[in-house]
């Protein structure tokens, strides 16, 4: 039992509690420095599951078994995006500095709804600095969010608010007589539909625009699609454009779209979740052009930037717009100009959060310890290892592209008949070998075998795994109609399964 003070939830034995947590960060370290020796990914057993399932215990127990339980039943079957053989959907690889950040807010256990203090200086830093990334004005607003998806929502409620006014916070969007229209491509994350679905427009009002050759929304359509809606009375009010697609990293003509958000009076939004951070190299930050006249840009530390989860944000042009978007009088959220009311707006106006953690700092130690800089060449890296792996597929005969790669996103497949089950079953066979975990997608009704590199401690012989492995366990999966997972292969080793 850990020996709490008899009032309280502080240890009794301060000096005991320390010697435990400095063995909780010792093995964590031991985790990080050792994570190649380990799986990827493996099956969870069904019996850790189930000792998962018990009925709430009124008791205590001691942190040291909390902490034994966590290191044999917790942390061997987590997904793996730490792992550097870890290419799956978009996942972020977190650091040892953001680990250790995570800790300290943990500690200071900080509301950033608002209020006078040192924290929200530390987020409105983090919204400065991307202000200047994004060459914003300095009137722009930024706010910490879970993620893009949430981000994508403010954007469209911001959107609405810039249309219709304020008023529609309390009459409601029933109350107006326009059909109000979004668009976005058919490449776009799901989270847009979703969007539109939550703010109460329906995700039907979500026009989704075919794309060209390159996977870019097509402007053309784009055009004709708004000049049908206003023909047939309804009101275009928001395009969203694509930083970096989640299917196979496109960036959507971005200047074409700003041009054409201006020409039309339309919010220009940017779903940059992963890609946007891309701005941080200078060789990639030509490809985004445009983005910088952009009404809104969503995006998230956790993906590209390597911040430990989450630490989504939403960047808005006009900060007097965002506030007026979400800002709500209360008695109790009273500003004063001097005293811990101080400090007003704060970032609970502008958005739905009250009480919100404090991820701007495991995000300013990202980008203060590593440097812009680093982080930037880190983005430019994944992008040049995917197109290594590019070369390695082609090279291969039984392998074959499916999509151009633009960033730092591959999708191909093992050539076979039966094509989309082999390939299906061959990354559920390649996930459970531990030696590389790439996830599916479907490109022009073929599923694709695609592998997104994001994490920093990616590199080419962790390309040459993956394809090496593909090639070997194509064959066996090709050949059975049930194949073993990971059968013939050797898995990595699983150095922290027992311990
Ligand atoms: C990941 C992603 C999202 C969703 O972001 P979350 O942080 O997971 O909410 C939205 N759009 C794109 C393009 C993405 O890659």
């Amino acid at each position: 039992m850990m020996e709490t003070s008899e009032d309280t939830l502080d240890p009794s034995d301060w000096n005991a509690f320390r010697l435990q947590g400095h063995r909780m960060l010792d093995d964590m370290v031991d985790y990080l420095e050792h994570l190649r020796d380990q799986p990827v990914w493996q099956p969870m057993p069904e019996n850790i599951r189930h000792s998962f399932q018990q009925p709430l215990d009124s008791g205590q127990s001691d942190l040291e078994s909390a902490h034994a339980i966590f290191m044999k039943d917790i942390l061997p079957y987590a997904l793996g995006n730490v792992h550097p053989g870890f290419m799956g959907w978009v996942h972020g690889g977190g650091t040892p500095v953001g680990m250790l950040a995570e800790m300290l807010a943990a500690g200071l256990n900080a509301n950033l709804g608002g209020r006078d203090q040192a924290p929200i200086e530390i987020e409105r830093q983090v919204v400065q600095w991307t202000r200047k990334l994004f060459h914003f004005p300095e009137t722009a607003s930024g706010l910490f969010v879970t993620g893009t998806s949430m981000a994508n929502l403010l954007g469209v409620l911001i959107a609405r608010t810039a249309l219709l006014g304020s008023g529609v916070r309390h009459k409601g969007i029933t109350t107006n007589n326009q059909q109000l229209i979004a668009y976005t491509s058919t490449n776009a994350h799901i989270s847009m539909a979703q969007a539109m679905d939550i703010a109460g427009f329906g995700s039907d009002a979500l026009r989704r625009i075919p794309v060209d050759q390159q996977q870019q929304m097509d402007i053309a359509a784009l055009e004709l699609a708004i000049a049908e809606d206003r023909k047939a009375g309804m009101t275009p009010f928001f395009i969203a454009g694509t930083a970096g697609s989640v299917d196979v990293g496109a960036i959507d003509n971005l200047i074409a779209i700003a041009e054409l958000c201006q020409r039309e009076s339309i919010w220009f939004h940017v779903d940059g979740a992963y890609g946007a951070l891309a701005m941080l190299s200078p060789d990639l930050a030509p490809r985004l052009q445009g983005i910088e006249r952009a009404d809104s840009i969503a995006f998230d530390f956790h993906k590209w930037g390597q911040v430990p989860y989450d630490a989504g944000f939403i960047l808005v042009r006009d900060g007097e717009l965002h506030q007026s978007a979400f800002a709500s009088p209360a008695a109790y959220l009273k500003r004063e100009s001097r005293g811990m009311a101080a400090g007003s707006p704060w970032p609970c106006d502008f958005g739905p959060d009250l009480s919100r953690g404090f991820r701007a700092l495991k995000t300013w130690f990202t980008i203060k310890v590593y440097g812009a800089e680093k982080l930037g060449q880190v983005i430019s890296n994944t992008c040049a290892l995917a197109q290594y792996m590019k070369q390695r597929i082609e090279a291969e005969p039984l392998l074959e592209p499916l999509a151009p790669v633009a960033l730092n996103i591959v999708c191909f497949r093992y050539r076979s008949a039966d094509a989309n089950r082999v390939n299906a079953d061959l990354v559920a066979a390649l996930q459970e070998s531990g030696i590389a975990a790439p996830s599916t997608t479907i490109i022009d009704g073929q599923l694709a075998i695609r592998a997104a590199i994001v994490n920093h401690r990616t590199t080419a012989s962790d390309i040459d795994a993956l394809i090496d492995a593909t090639l070997a366990l194509g064959e066996i999966v090709a050949k059975n109609a049930q194949p073993q997972a990971g059968r013939g292969l050797q898995p990595r080793p699983t150095r922290f399964h027992d311990t």
